[in-house]
């Protein structure tokens, strides 16, 4: 059996661990546009501000492609594939598959604004984007971050840590909007501008000024922003180049079934680049994190091999830490509609802000910052969508526990059984 994998990253690995699980014979090849080794896409900005070393980034340790048995052809970008022909077209030739994995990823969104050509504007998604960005964060340099989503905000720390003055602009009222309420927003802006960190909300970059390298940008509220590095971090969107002439089918990201198999028989996706089903929302997703390519390029990488299996569905999650304020989020952190419970507990004095969505006695999201202990039980509870009707009010305790389940729930949950066993 010849597999080959587009990608090099979560979900491509996940696959390779998922085949060999099953299949340890069948020839393995990965085709990766960047000539590293498989590296841990969220610790970039680590790397930016010093905190990791190259080797620190791998996500599998240096003989993982001599271990499982994969010819790894690093720098090497995969242009089409032809399902009928069943191969993948790159500029050094055609090459064939019995079964073919898409784990293209993410790739920006880079807005059409006036002068983002001008040399010190960046990206900031690829271990390339920070190598080049790191030559030139120096202390009296200054950067304008567009974009305060999970990686203009990772874009911004490093940058701080690099002793660059950053200043950060958002067109919506809000930092972390699509994981953050107004609240605990307002205090992790407030912690990131004890750090050194300036916002502009409300406002964007309409022009991009300088001659070759920018010197400015000028607002959507008609100011103008001197700077020398531009991060554009306004958000990421599947990569779907390799198959648009193709005839997989994609809405968003690419439509899969529940063994991640494509609308074209043995084509499979995982990861970023793929609609998996989002449990909370009961319908297919792009759900662009880490865990859940993983998994999903796990159950690809199975079922590829033969195995019967599926993927159970996943829901948004994120666990980060901005200077060293911890957060943890996941599902349906923000909701409208009477439908929705909310709970919320807040101590500012010390940071701390918990706030539980249930819906139907069920919890949906929550928003756990800088007292995160809980965030496993309540990722479970999401996961189980367990009936929480009989402890829901001891859910926003700070010492909630497994104590405050009824006992037949909580010695199933201490004996790895189930409920009334
Ligand atoms: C700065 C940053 C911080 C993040 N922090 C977190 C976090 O804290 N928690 C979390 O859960 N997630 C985080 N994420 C998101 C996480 O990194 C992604 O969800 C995850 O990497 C997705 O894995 P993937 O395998 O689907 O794709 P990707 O990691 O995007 O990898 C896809 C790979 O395919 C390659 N490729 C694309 N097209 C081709 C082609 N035509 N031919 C050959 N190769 C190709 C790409 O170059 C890339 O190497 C972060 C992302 C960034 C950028």
């Amino acid at each position: 059996m010849k597999y080959v994998l587009i990608g090099n990253s979560a979900a491509a690995i996940g696959a390779v661990e998922g085949i060999r699980k099953v299949d340890k014979k069948g020839t393995i090849t990965i085709l990766s546009d960047e000539p590293y080794h498989t590296y841990s896409r969220p610790l970039i900005s680590y790397y930016l501000a010093d905190k990791v070393t190259e080797d620190q980034m791998r996500y599998r340790p240096e003989d993982f492609y001599a271990l499982h048995g994969v010819q790894f052809l690093g720098g090497r970008k995969a242009l089409a594939v032809k399902t009928g022909e069943k191969t993948v077209v790159t500029a050094e030739g055609d090459i064939p598959y019995d079964k073919l994995l898409i784990a293209t990823g993410s790739k920006p969104i880079v807005p059409p604004v006036p002068g983002l050509d001008r040399e010190g504007v960046y990206t900031f998604i690829k271990f390339d984007d920070v190598k080049k960005i790191k030559e030139v964060a120096a202390p009296g340099k200054r950067a304008v971050v567009v974009g305060a989503g999970l990686i203009g905000m990772k874009a911004a720390e490093a940058l701080v840590q690099c002793g660059v003055e950053t200043t950060v602009l958002d067109l919506s009222d809000r930092i972390l909007s699509s994981i953050l309420d107004t609240r605990a927003a307002e205090m992790v802006k407030a912690h990131a501008e004890t750090k050194g960190v300036a916002f502009k909300l409300n406002n964007t970059v309409v022009e991009v000024r300088g001659d070759n390298k920018v010197s400015s940008v000028l607002l959507k509220d008609n100011n103008e922003l001197p700077c020398d590095i531009v991060i554009v971090a306004i958000g990421v969107t599947p990569n779907l180049d390799v198959i648009k002439e193709s005839d997989i089918k994609y809405n968003r990201g690419i439509l899969v079934d529940e063994k991640m198999q494509t609308s074209v028989p043995d084509v499979y996706a995982a990861g970023d680049v793929s609609e998996g089903y989002d449990l909370l929302y009961g319908g297919q997703r792009v759900l662009p994190i880490l865990p859940n390519a993983y998994m999903q390029g796990e159950i690809a990488g199975q079922a590829m091999a033969g195995a019967e299996v599926q993927f159970g569905g996943g829901f948004a999650f994120n666990a980060i830490g901005l200077f060293g304020l911890p957060m943890n989020t996941a599902g349906i952190a923000n909701p409208e509609g009477s439908e929705y419970e909310i709970m919320v507990d807040e101590s500012s004095q010390d940071k701390c802000y918990r706030k539980i969505v249930l819906k139907n006695d069920r919890v949906v999201g929550f928003i756990l910052l800088n007292s995160i202990d809980r965030s496993g039980i309540l990722t479970g509870l999401i996961r189980e969508q367990a009936d929480v009707k009989a402890f829901k009010q001891d859910l926003i305790r700070q010492d909630f526990g497994y104590i405050h389940f009824a006992p037949d729930v909580r010695k199933a949950k201490l004996t790895g059984g189930k409920a009334g066993d």
